[in-house]
Formats: C-alpha cells, structure tokens, sequence
C-alpha cells in the first residue's frame, strides 16, 4: 500500500482533544524503547516521521499522524505512549490511565489496536497492564494485534518459549483467540506486509 503522505496534526491529552475529524485510526501502543517510531517509520517507508517531543520524563500525548490525507484512504496512525510508564506522579498516572480506558472504550472510528512487545524482552508487567486494559475496556469489533519487535536481535526468529509466554498471557486475559501474534524487524523491515493487512482493516471502508 502506497502512502503518499503523512503529516503530525495533533497532539491529544485527554478524550476532549482528540481530533474532531472523524477518520477511521489505528492506534500503536508500547513501553518507550519498544521499537515504536522504527516500526512506524518503517511502515510508512518514512526516515524521521515529524516528531514533537520525545523526551523522557515529559507526560506524553497521543500523537496523531493522518496518513493519505485528501484521499478517499486516509486514516490516522496514533501513537500511544505507554500508559503509566513514564516517570511521572502517581496522580498523573490514574488520568493518563482513565483516558486511555475512555479512548479504548468510546472512540468510535478506532479499527485496530497494535501492542508492541520486545522480542527479546516478552510481556513485561507493563504489557499485561495494557493486556488487561484490552481485556476490560476494549470496545468489540476492534481488532488487537500484537507486534514482537526487533527480531532480527533474535535472528528473525522468536523463540518457542518467548511466543509460549506471550499466549500465556493472552490466554489470561481471554484473548488468546482473537489476537494475532506478527514478528517484526525494522531494520530489515520483516514484517511490514502482515502489518500492512490490519492497517488495511483501517483503510477499507
Ligand atoms: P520507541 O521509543 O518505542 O519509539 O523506540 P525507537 O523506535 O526509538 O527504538 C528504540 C531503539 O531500538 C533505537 O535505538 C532503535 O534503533 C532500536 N530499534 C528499533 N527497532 C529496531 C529493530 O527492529 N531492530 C533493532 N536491532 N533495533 C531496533
């Protein structure tokens, strides 16, 4: 699938500044680190998507990029910082928590929800607190992905046990049967079609 362009619009904080351009998204969710502007550089065939801040520390926003804009495929990509990851108050986490619960749970033009794991890493506490967030607040009839990272660390291969821990704790939240596990490398882009066939659940009206 072509992109043709992709342009940061918006940044939101809570449910009342999301876009009110209603487009269908896709929403990327995962620890810092995990891999996550490499994936969406590498599936937008971008070097440096235009990124506001990245900085440690800083409470971090929902980071809206509408793909394809003036066509009838357009759609946002959202970047979602790791919900109650960042090193910040205990406060700011509970708010940062509850939209996201809201979003997954109201936000109607929402088709898929990708979690980055790392492959060599597998679900760490964080990532199971994501998996329960899907578990209860997850609207029915969003698709869920997984996404291993970085695999090419790993050879391009994730080993039995890792993909094992992973199902486990799908299984856990009862959604083992309904989430599709995808390996990925963006350095030597392994994985970028699979992506690309949830991301079409977006594009396709
Ligand atoms: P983000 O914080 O989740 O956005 O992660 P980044 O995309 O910035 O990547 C974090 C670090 O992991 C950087 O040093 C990247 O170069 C590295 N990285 C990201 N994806 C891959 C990958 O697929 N393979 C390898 N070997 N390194 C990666």
């Amino acid at each position: 699938t072509l992109v043709r362009s992709v342009d940061f619009v918006a940044g939101a904080v809570s449910m009342e500044t999301l876009p009110t351009r209603m487009l269908p998204e896709v929403c990327f969710i995962g620890r810092s680190n995990v891999g996550k502007s490499s994936l969406l550089n590498m599936v937008c065939n971008r070097k440096d998507l235009a990124y506001v801040s990245k900085r440690p520390g800083k409470t971090q926003q929902f980071n809206y990029f509408l793909v394809n804009d003036k066509t009838k495929s357009a759609f946002y990509m959202v970047d979602v910082p790791g919900v109650g990851y960042a090193k910040v108050p205990l406060a700011e986490k509970s708010k940062w928590a509850s939209f996201f619960e809201s979003y997954l749970a109201q936000r109607s033009s929402l088709k898929v929800v990708f979690h980055l794991i790392d492959s060599r890493h597998g679900p760490l506490a964080q990532d199971l607190m994501t998996m329960e967030a899907m578990r209860a607040s997850l609207r029915p009839g969003v698709q869920y992905v997984i996404i291993l990272t970085k695999a090419d660390k790993k050879d391009g291969k994730v080993s039995p046990s890792l993909k094992q821990q992973v199902a486990d704790a799908l299984d856990a939240h009862q959604l083992k049967e309904t989430t599709p596990v995808l390996v990925t490398s963006a350095v030597n882009r392994l994985g970028r079609d699979e992506v690309w066939r949830y991301l079409r659940l977006a594009v396709i009206k």
